[in-house]
C-alpha cells in the first residue's frame, strides 16, 4: 500500500495487470464503440416531453436504461428523481443531471422539430439536448464503461460509490430536487456526497461556480378614483414608476467580483389592478430577478430594495415625492410552492445561494486531471452565467461541486439547441474515468 502512495493513477492501473495508459485507451475505445447507443438514448429521452413537474415518463425511460447498462441499484426517490447507484466504496460521488426542460415557447420558431432529435452534420438537435439530457445520457453510458471494465472494483481503498441522479423540477426551482436527494440519501444510507459533478453545459470545460439568485415582488398601494378626475385618487402605477427609477439607479452600483462578475437586478413583470380602464389603479406589482455575486445574500438584496422604497417617503409625509413609504409598499421574497409528479409537496423560499468551489480544491483538480489524462489537453476553467442545482449541493449543503458536460451554455433555453455527437462520446469517457481520479485527489487533499 505505502509503496503505491506516491504514484498517481496515470502510472498505475485501476485494474490489475494493465497500465494507466492501457486503461485510458480502453475507456476511450469503449466510449467510441457506444457512440451510436449514447446518441440513440439521448434521442429517446429528447422525444419524451418532460416539462418541470411532469417528468414521470422520461424518468421511466432513464431508469430502464440504467438497469440495462448494469447499475447495481436503480429506483425513483420520493420527489421522483431517477436514481442509479454503482459500488459501495467509502467515497461517495454524485453525478447530477436535471431531466426536466423549459417549455417549448413558439413551436414554429424552432429550426428543427424539438422532439425529433434530428441528426445533422454530427449534431443532435432538440429541446433539452444541451440543457441537459446529453449529460444524463453520457453519465449513464459512462457508468456502462465503468461496469464493463470493472473500474469500480479495481483496487482496495480506491473504490467508490457513484450515484447518477436525474433530478426533477430544476428549471422551476434550481436545487430543490437535488437537495431533497441529498436528504433522502442521508436518511437511507447515512452518506453525504464527498463531491458532485453537474451536467449543466460547460462545452467540456471545468466549471466551478456561479452567481446565486433570488426573486422578489414589490407591491405598491394607491387610492382608486374615477379616471376623469385623477387628482382625487393616488395612482399606484405612478408611484411604482419611482421605484423602477430607484432600481435602475441601483443596478450599476451592485457588488462586483473578479470571478463571478457583478450582481444584477432586473424587473421581469409588472401588473396593476383597477376596477376598469376608467379607474385610477390602487395597486401595482413588479417582479424582480436578482443575481447575487460573491458577498451578496438574499437578505442584503432585500434590504437594498427596502431602502429604495423607504427613501421614497412615507405616504403622508409632506414634501416627500409621491409617498411610496414602508406603509405604502411591501417588498417580499417569493416562495416556490408546487407538487411533484409523484405527489410530493415541494415548497421553499426562492433564494438560491451563490457558490464557488476554489480553483485549488480536489474537486477542480480531479476534473482537470481526468480530462487532461484522457484527451491530452487541460480544459479551461469557468463559470455559468445562469443558476444550477449547485445552489443546494454546494451553496446549501457545502458539497465540493464542479460542472463538466457537453453542449454550449449559450444554446440553453433557445430554439436552436444542439449538442455534438463527438462531445457526447468525450463526456461519456470523462464520466467513466473521473471517479477513480476524484478518489485520489480527495485523498491527496486530506493529507
Ligand atoms: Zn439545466
Amino acid at each position: 500500500m505505502t509503496a503505491d502512495r506516491t504514484r498517481s493513477a496515470t502510472e498505475r492501473s485501476p485494474a490489475a495487470g494493465r497500465t494507466g495508459e492501457d486503461v485510458r485507451s480502453e475507456v476511450l475505445r469503449l466510449a467510441e464503440a457506444y457512440r451510436a447507443d449514447i446518441a440513440r438514448f439521448l434521442r429517446d429521452i429528447v422525444a419524451i416531453p418532460s416539462p418541470s413537474g411532469r417528468e414521470g415518463p422520461v424518468v421511466d425511460r432513464i431508469l430502464e436504461e440504467m438497469g440495462r447498462v448494469g447499475f447495481d441499484e436503480v429506483y425513483r426517490d420520493e420527489v421522483g428523481n431517477a436514481v442509479g447507484r454503482i459500488g459501495t466504496g467509502p467515497t461517495t460521488i454524485l453525478y447530477d443531471g436535471h431531466i426536466d426542460t423549459v417549455g417549448l415557447g413558439d413551436p414554429t420558431a424552432w429550426t428543427h422539430d424539438p422532439y425529433a432529435g434530428k441528426v445533422e452534420n454530427g449534431r443532435i438537435f432538440g429541446l433539452g439536448t444541451v440543457d441537459e439530457k446529453a449529460a444524463v445520457a453520457a453519465m449513464i453510458h459512462g457508468v456502462r464503461i465503468i461496469k464493463e471494465m470493472g473500474l469500480d472494483r479495481a483496487r482496495a481503498g480506491r473504490d467508490y460509490t457513484l450515484y447518477v441522479v436525474g433530478t426533477v423540477q430544476e428549471e422551476d426551482c434550481d436545487g430543490l430536487a437535488a437537495g431533497l436527494f441529498v436528504e433522502h440519501l442521508r436518511a437511507k444510507t447515512g452518506r453525504r456526497p464527498d463531491l458532485a459533478v453537474l451536467g449543466e453545459p460547460t462545452d467540456l470545460a471545468v466549471y466551478r461556480g456561479h452567481r446565486g439568485r433570488c426573486e422578489f415582488k414589490v407591491v405598491v398601494k394607491g387610492r382608486a378614483c374615477h379616471g376623469s378626475a385623477p387628482d382625487r385618487g393616488d395612482n399606484a402605477v405612478y408611484k411604482m414608476g419611482r421605484v423602477l427609477e430607484g432600481i435602475q439607479r441601483l443596478a450599476p452600483h451592485l457588488k462586483d467580483d473578479p470571478f463571478l462578475g457583478r450582481g444584477t437586478i432586473t424587473v421581469t413583470r409588472i401588473e396593476s389592478k383597477s376596477g376598469s380602464l376608467n379607474v385610477v389603479p390602487d395597486e401595482c406589482v413588479i417582479f424582480i430577478d436578482r443575481r447575487l455575486t460573491w458577498g451578496e445574500t438574499p437578505q442584503s438584496a432585500l434590504e437594498e430594495l427596502r431602502a429604495i422604497v423607504t427613501e421614497l417617503g412615507e405616504p403622508d409625509a409632506p414634501g416627500k415625492g409621491l409617498g411610496v413609504g414602508a406603509t405604502g409598499a411591501e417588498v417580499a421574497l417569493l416562495d416556490y410552492d408546487a407538487v411533484s409528479y409523484t405527489d410530493c409537496p415541494t415548497r421553499m423560499a426562492k433564494e438560491y445561494p451563490t457558490w464557488v468551489t476554489p480553483e485549488e480544491s480536489p474537486a477542480v483538480a480531479a476534473g482537470l486531471r481526468a480530462a487532461e489524462e484522457l484527451f491530452g489537453v487541460r480544459p479551461p476553467v469557468g463559470k455559468w452565467a445562469f443558476s444550477t442545482d449547485g445552489v443546494s449541493l454546494a451553496g446549501g449543503h457545502g458539497i465540493p461541486t464542479i460542472g463538466y458536460a457537453p453542449g454550449n451554455e449559450v444554446l440553453a433555453h433557445t430554439v436552436g439547441e444542439w449538442v455534438a455527437e463527438d462531445d457526447l462520446v468525450k463526456a461519456a469517457a470523462f464520466y467513466a474515468w473521473f471517479p477513480a481520479v476524484a478518489v485520489e485527489e480527495l485523498k491527496r487533499g486530506k493529507r
